[in-house]
């Protein structure tokens, strides 16, 4: 049986148009300053699509484009004059930045109230203990995905590849606090194949392409393709093989179409929360 496609852009598009609704009927002012150090191609399109949805919304965008060269100080000192401007609400920097910067550092300076990525230690710490304004976008929108399908989490096994800090643990989390029983995978996970068929919804954030295989997942499960992979010939493609695991799954999300557009919208819905907040 083949698996139903998940329509990330449908449905990140009713996300969208649900923020628009909300801003327009409660005449809420909101900002979202976009900084961008370098160009790296890929960024440039991702800064693009956000500037993009932000006009479709309604918010104001404001972009800092920073040459590669630009010292960290400088990008501190930016920062911090976003952090004291009342007319932005959300601060995003495109990562990764350039080799000389510590991105650590310079997530941790921007104000936890404005901090719409949810990269922040204080935000992170939040979502940990289940009291949080803003989720990271990705898991957010992943976790928008699987509830499309009426698929419950409670009680389920889902299985998580990956561990980075802005999308497998996050992820985890927010199918922890659905009570999902989640096993979290890494490259030193032994039998991974093996774990991975376990998984009522599984969730693949390698970035490596087509690495989730037919074997390795069970029959009518919900498969959420998180990676974001650019082959040789120029053609996007995830990290799940798609036209065999769509032949196994009951649900599954595209590459292109799927979690990518999600991002960007989850963004818009926490810029619109950072605005309240900070308005009320
Ligand atoms: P990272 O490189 O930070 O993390 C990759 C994870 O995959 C690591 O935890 C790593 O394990 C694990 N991994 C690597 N190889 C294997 C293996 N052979 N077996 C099991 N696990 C393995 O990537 P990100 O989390 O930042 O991103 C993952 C993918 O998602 C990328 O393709 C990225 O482009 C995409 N992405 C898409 C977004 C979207 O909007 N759709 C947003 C953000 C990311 P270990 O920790 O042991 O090294």
């Amino acid at each position: 049986m083949a698996a139903k496609i998940i329509d990330g852009k449908a449905i990140s598009a009713a996300v969208k148009e649900q923020v628009r609704a909300e801003i327009e009927r409660d005449k809420i002012k909101a900002g979202l300053a976009v900084v961008i150090v370098g160009d790296d191609p890929a960024s440039r399109v991702y800064v693009n699509n956000k500037k993009k949805a932000c006009e479709l919304c309604g918010i104001q965008s404001f972009e800092y484009a920073l040459p590669a060269e630009t010292e960290q100080n400088q990008l501190l000192e930016l920062i911090d004059t976003l952090n004291a401007d009342k007319n932005v609400n959300g601060i995003l920097v495109q990562l990764p930045l350039p080799d000389h910067f510590d991105e650590k550092a310079v997530i941790e300076r921007i104000s936890p109230l404005k901090d719409v990525d949810a990269f922040h230690e204080s935000n992170v710490g939040k979502i940990m203990i289940g009291n949080y304004a803003f989720l990271p976008c990705t898991p957010a929108g992943c976790m928008e995905l699987i509830h499309s399908t009426g698929v419950e989490v409670a009680g389920k096994e889902c299985v998580v590849i990956g561990r980075s800090n802005i999308v497998g643990k996050p992820m985890a989390m927010l199918l922890l606090h659905e009570n999902g029983t989640v096993t979290v995978c890494h490259s030193k996970t032994k039998n991974l194949a093996e774990v991975c068929r376990r998984a009522d919804i599984l969730v693949a954030a390698v970035g490596r392409p087509n690495f989730v295989t037919a074997d390795m997942v069970k029959d009518g499960a919900v498969v959420i393709d998180v990676g974001i992979n650019r082959l040789e010939n120029g053609k996007l493609c995830g990290d799940v093989k798609f036209d065999e695991v769509s032949e196994k799954a009951a649900y599954i999300t595209p590459v292109p179409g799927g979690v990518g557009p999600m991002t960007i919208a989850m963004l818009m819905k926490n810029t619109l929360t950072a605005a309240r907040i900070q308005n009320s």
